[in-house]
């Protein structure tokens, strides 16, 4: 079966409102296996809407929309399917009880055209909405089935999952959608793709997307399938094949973030950890206590922005500062080992760098970070500059600073200078 999405709303052609609902919709529906093959994003013009449905009913079996059940003028998604559909549309007295209850019970009278939320699409069976007002309706016609919810989150949320799901996946192909999430970090897109693409050719039955995103790169190979063993072997055999080729660059194969990979290893080697941060402002300690349970590895940190700062809380020696830059290799390696010193952690990160857009020069440009981590016997340092807007930058070196603590247990007696 093969589905459209049809998000309907004219503030989500505005720069202030996402259409997330199609993303739900559609991890429910592969989940279903309903294969989205379509979305569409339309306002509230009659026309317009008329056309994106008459579209969708070309291309698709399922048509699942969202909005346009308000109350008001603007809310036109059952007009425009029943006058597609050449249906009428009737008052339902059952709902139309149900919706003035739904005031009483708040205190208040029905406005008039609140009763147009009662209209019903002629033989459409209807989905109680036990959030909202305006209820679901399932039409079904000439082999197509056109699933009408409300727009509001939540109620759709709930309303799929009470009575749309059921229906759909008693008529749901036997094939289902089976993926994995690889995380990558140290490497970019391009050279990711560089090292995986052989594979595509191996397994032509995998459909592999790949994603750049500030928290690293992100592969998901994914297969339609019929028998889950089948589909388990032959992308656990992919994933495998996929690791070889990524090396030390593989976060993790199960969608873990850098931050739960770090807390595992953290944990595991009943190690601590401290931070001095100066151009991440605080990323750095929000993804480390992201982690529930993060109080077990996680001391504290300290945003150091200003010169003074770092000498005072971190202990990086004035002079060092004015000789070497506060965006020097030497100073990152003293925020490292001062705030390990003074927290009396296992580890010590520090990190320095320039976020830009401004403040930087032809021999420290903006983008240039220098991230160093110190342990007990030794402080390793790297140098990064990247590329991007300041915040991307940040989020950049948030990333490279936690993935030196990952790379620091893949070597763990590295570097010792
Ligand atoms: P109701 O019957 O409760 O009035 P409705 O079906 O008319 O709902 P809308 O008026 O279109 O729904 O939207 C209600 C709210 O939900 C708005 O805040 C809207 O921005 C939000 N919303 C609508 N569609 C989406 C979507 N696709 N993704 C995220 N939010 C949405
Ligand atoms: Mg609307």
């Amino acid at each position: 079966m093969r589905a459209e999405i049809i998000a309907v709303g004219s503030e989500l052609l505005t720069p202030y409102r996402l259409d997330t609902n199609s993303l739900f919709l559609t991890d429910e529906l592969h989940q279903l296996g309903v294969r989205v093959v379509h979305k569409a994003i339309v306002g509230d013009t009659p026309d317009e809407m008329l056309s994106s449905f008459r579209h969708a009913l070309d291309r698709a079996d399922v048509i699942v929309s969202s909005g346009g059940l308000g109350p008001t003028d603007d809310d036109r998604t059952r007009w425009t399917v029943a006058e597609l559909l050449g249906r009428k549309l009737r008052t339902d007295d059952d709902v139309l009880r149900k919706i003035q209850e739904r005031f009483r019970r708040f205190g208040r009278t029905m406005p008039e055209i609140n009763a147009r939320q009662a209209l019903i699409i002629e033989g459409a069976t209807i989905l109680p909405n036990p959030r909202g007002t305006a209820p679901g309706q399932w039409v079904e016609s000439n082999g197509h089935i056109v699933i009408l919810l409300p727009g509001v989150p939540h109620e759709l949320r709930a309303l799929f999952e009470a009575e749309v799901k059921p229906r759909l996946s008693k008529l749901g192909s036997a094939q289902r959608l089976f993926t994995r999430d690889l995380r990558i970090c140290g490497l970019f897109e391009s050279a990711v793709e560089q090292l995986v693409s052989p594979l595509y050719a191996m397994y032509p039955d995998v459909e592999t997307t790949i994603l750049a995103t500030a928290r690293g790169i992100e592969l998901h190979p994914q297969i339609w399938c019929s028998d889950p063993v089948r589909a388990g072997q032959i992308l656990d055999e992919m994933v495998e094949r996929m690791s070889l080729a990524l090396g030390e660059n593989l976060v993790s194969t199960r969608g873990e973030a850098l931050e739960e990979i770090i807390a595992q290893l953290l944990t595991e080697n009943r190690a601590t950890i401290a931070v001095a941060e100066s151009c991440t402002g605080g990323l750095l300690a929000e993804r480390l206590t992201k982690v529930p349970g993060s109080s077990a590895y996680f001391l504290g940190g300290v945003v150091c922005y200003s010169n003074e700062m770092k000498s005072a809380l971190v202990g990086v020696p004035p002079e060092m500062i004015q000789s070497k830059g506060a965006v020097s290799e030497e100073v990152a390696r003293a925020l490292a080992d001062g705030i390990r010193k003074r927290a009396g952690a296992t580890f010590g990160l520090g990190v320095t760098g320039i976020a830009g857009p401004g403040g930087g020069t032809p021999e420290k440009p903006a983008g240039l970070v220098h991230i160093a981590l110190a342990d007990e016997h030794a402080v390793r340092e790297k140098k990064f500059q990247l590329p991007g807007d300041r915040e991307l930058i940040r989020n950049f070196a948030t990333l490279n600073a936690l993935d030196m603590v990952r790379r620091y247990f893949l070597y763990p007696a590295h570097g010792k200078s």
